[in-house]
């Protein structure tokens, strides 16, 4: 069977981050070899922004020890350290938008329509990405 373009897609993330077995990197070799798109979207992925999964929990972790730590009183100095944490997340979400072709705004509003049909199907509560 012939590797497709989709199939070797889907693994480039893994053989970018040297994450494959020696099976699949040897099949996406081979396949870049004769492809000059997916070489080109390896190369996207070479450059691209790393996304900042541990990112997002520090400021998260910053409001949990101010409710731990000082009886949930926020002063000026603890907010203005979160919205930092929160600009540097902000910042990273603007960049990984940009990659993908979205922007901000189209993330947003998509997030807004995604919960306002929820709340309307009476489905808020629950879990679930795809509610
Ligand atoms: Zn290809």
């Amino acid at each position: 069977m012939k590797i497709s373009c989709n199939i070797i897609r889907d693994l480039l993330p893994l053989y970018a981050e040297d994450l494959a077995s020696e099976d699949t990197r040897a099949l996406v070799d081979e396949h870049l070899h004769e492809c000059e798109d997916c070489t080109n979207v390896l190369n996207t992925i070479k450059q691209g922004t790393p996304v900042p999964v541990e990112r997002a929990p520090e400021s998260l972790n910053k409001v949990k020890k101010i409710i731990r730590d000082n009886h949930k009183e926020f002063t000026a100095e603890k907010k203005a350290e979160i919205m930092k944490e929160i600009g540097d997340v902000l910042w990273y979400c603007a960049t990984l938008s940009h990659d993908l072709g979205y922007t901000l705004d189209e993330v947003a509003q998509t997030n807004v329509d995604k919960l306002r049909s929820r709340m309307e199907r009476q489905k808020i509560t629950g879990s679930g990405d795809n509610r």
